[in-house]
C-alpha cells in the first residue's frame, strides 16, 4: 500500500485512482513525502475542512420551478480567509469541486497570499439559461449559502460558466441580505466589473500570469516567445487572453480548438479578431482568417507551445500520443490525466503546472480584496506590476525547489505551497 492509500484507508475513504479527487490529493501527498511533511498535515490536507452542499428551487421563465444541487468546497484556512472560483457547468458534482478547492490552496499557498483554498458550483448549462434566469439562480445559491461565503471568511470569483455580472448579483444579494450595509461588504466576490468594486487587469489576470511565468521559464529551454508557434484548446476568458497576450510578445498563434471545432493558420490567427469573433458566435468554428482542420491534425500540428486553457483532465493519452511540442503550458486547472503526463514527459515534452501557470487569477483576486477593504482604486500598471512581481517570486520558488529535489516543476509548485504551508502549521499549532 502506499502513502496515499494509506492515507485514505485511515480517513475511511476507498481509494479509486480515476476519481480526480484522488489524483489531486495523490499529487499533493507524493510531493508532501518529498518533504517529509508530518504525516498529521497530510491528513488533515486530504479532505476539505467543510463541504456545503445545498438545493434551491428556482423559477424558470416559463413559470414553472427546477431544483438545483450547489457546492461549496472550503479546503484550508490556515494561511487565511477561503477563496476560490464559482463555478457553472454541467460537469460540476462534489468530487470535482473538492479537488478545485485542494488546488485553490496549493496556489494561494505557492503566490504566499494571504488566503486559503475554496471552490463552488452549479450543476447546470449556463447557456440554456436567460439572463433573469441566472440572475433568481445566482440569488438563491447566494442566499442558500447565507454567512459561509463573507468578505472575511470565503470570498468566491469567476470561473467556468461564471462572471463578472453574476459576481455583482452576488455582491447585491449579500449585503442586501441581513442589511450588511458596511463598506466591506462588497468584498464578498472578486471578479467584479470595474464600474462595482472590479479591480483593473482582474479579466485578463489569468492569462497574463501565465504569460509572466512562460517569460521566465522559456529561456531555461533556451527558448523565447519570438517567434514562438503555439496552439491553445479553449478561447474563452483564459484562452482567449493567453492568445493575445502571447502575440503582443511576438508568438504566433497557429491553430485552436474548443467544443465548436478546429481552426488553423500556418501564418498565424488573429488572436483579436478571433476573441470577436468567439464572444459573437459562440465558438472558434466558421472563422474566416483560418482554415477548418480535423482534431486529429490539431493535436498533431508542431508547435513549440501546446496551451490547455478549457476544462479537468482534457488530455488523454491519446491525445499525448499525437501532441507535438516541446513544452505543455497548463492554462487549465489539472488538464492532463496522470497517464498523458507520464506519456507527455516520456516523449521529452517539459510541462509548465497549472498551480503556477493560472495562478495570476486569484493573485489579482487578491489584489481586488485588498482595494476593496482599503477603498481604493489601483491603476492598471500598478495591478500589473504587483503581479508580476510575485509571479516572477512564485517561479523563482518552483525554480529553485526544483533543483534542489531534482524533480519536475509540478512536484516542486507542490513541494513550494505545502513547506509554505507546513511551517504556518507549526507556528500556529492545532487547536486547542
Ligand atoms: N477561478 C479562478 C481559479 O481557479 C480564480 C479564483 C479566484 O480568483 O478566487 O484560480
Amino acid at each position: 500500500m502506499n502513502n496515499t492509500e494509506s492515507v485514505f484507508k485511515e480517513l475511511g475513504f476507498t481509494y479509486n485512482k480515476d476519481n480526480l479527487y484522488f489524483h489531486t490529493i495523490d499529487t499533493m501527498l507524493n510531493a508532501a513525502e518529498k518533504l517529509s511533511i508530518p504525516k498529521r498535515l497530510q491528513l488533515i490536507l486530504a479532505q476539505p475542512k467543510n463541504e456545503l452542499i445545498v438545493h434551491f428551487p428556482v423559477r424558470m421563465d416559463d413559470g414553472n420551478f427546477k431544483l438545483f444541487k450547489g457546492y461549496r468546497v472550503q479546503h484550508n484556512n490556515v494561511l487565511g480567509p477561503y477563496k476560490g472560483g464559482l463555478r457553472f457547468d454541467n460537469t460540476v458534482h462534489l468530487d470535482h469541486i473538492k479537488s478545485l478547492a485542494a488546488i485553490m490552496t496549493i496556489k494561494c499557498a505557492l503566490l504566499e497570499l494571504p488566503l486559503g483554498g475554496a471552490k463552488g458550483g452549479v450543476q447546470m448549462d449556463p447557456r440554456t439559461f436567460s439572463a433573469d434566469e441566472l440572475m433568481r439562480l445566482t440569488r438563491r445559491y447566494t442566499s442558500a449559502m447565507g454567512n459561509n461565503i463573507g468578505p472575511d471568511y470565503d470570498m468566491p470569483a469567476p470561473d467556468v460558466g461564471t462572471n463578472s455580472q453574476i459576481m455583482a448579483w452576488i455582491a447585491d444579494t449579500y449585503i442586501n441580505l441581513d442589511n450588511r450595509k458596511s463598506v466591506g461588504g462588497i468584498g464578498v466576490v472578486t471578479g467584479k466589473p470595474l464600474c462595482y468594486g472590479g479591480s483593473h487587469g482582474r479579466e485578463k489576470a489569468t492569462g497574463q500570469g501565465l504569460v509572466y511565468v512562460v517569460e521566465e521559464l522559456l529561456p531555461e529551454k533556451s527558448m523565447s516567445l519570438e517567434n514562438c508557434r503555439f496552439s491553445l484548446v479553449g478561447y474563452g476568458n483564459v484562452g482567449s487572453w493567453v492568445g493575445r497576450l502571447l502575440c503582443e510578445k511576438g508568438a504566433c498563434m497557429i491553430a485552436v480548438g474548443d467544443h465548436t471545432g478546429f481552426v488553423k493558420n500556418e501564418h498565424g490567427i488573429n488572436p483579436f479578431e478571433l476573441a470577436r469573433y468567439v464572444e459573437q458566435q459562440g465558438g472558434v468554428a466558421g472563422f474566416s482568417g483560418a482554415d477548418k482542420i480535423s482534431e486529429e491534425h490539431f493535436y498533431k500540428t508542431e508547435v513549440e507551445l501546446f496551451i490547455p486553457a478549457a476544462l479537468e483532465q482534457m488530455i488523454d493519452v491519446k491525445k499525448a500520443k499525437m501532441i507535438n511540442c516541446k513544452v505543455l503550458v497548463e492554462a487549465a486547472n489539472m488538464p492532463v490525466t496522470p497517464e498523458a503526463d507520464q506519456l507527455l514527459t516520456s516523449k521529452g515534452v517539459e510541462i509548465f503546472p497549472a498551480v503556477l501557470c493560472n495562478a495570476g487569477g486569484v493573485t489579482v483576486s487578491y489584489f481586488e480584496w485588498k482595494q476593496n477593504r482599503q477603498a481604493e482604486t489601483w491603476e492598471l500598471d500598478v495591478v500589473d506590476k504587483k503581479l508580476k512581481r510575485l509571479m516572477n517570486k512564485a517561479t523563482h520558488r518552483v525554480k529553485r525547489m526544483s533543483q534542489e529535489l531534482k524533480c519536475d516543476l509540478r512536484t516542486a509548485a507542490y513541494c513550494v505551497a505545502l513547506k509554505h504551508i507546513d511551517e504556518v502549521y507549526e507556528i500556529r499549532g492545532i487547536f486547542p
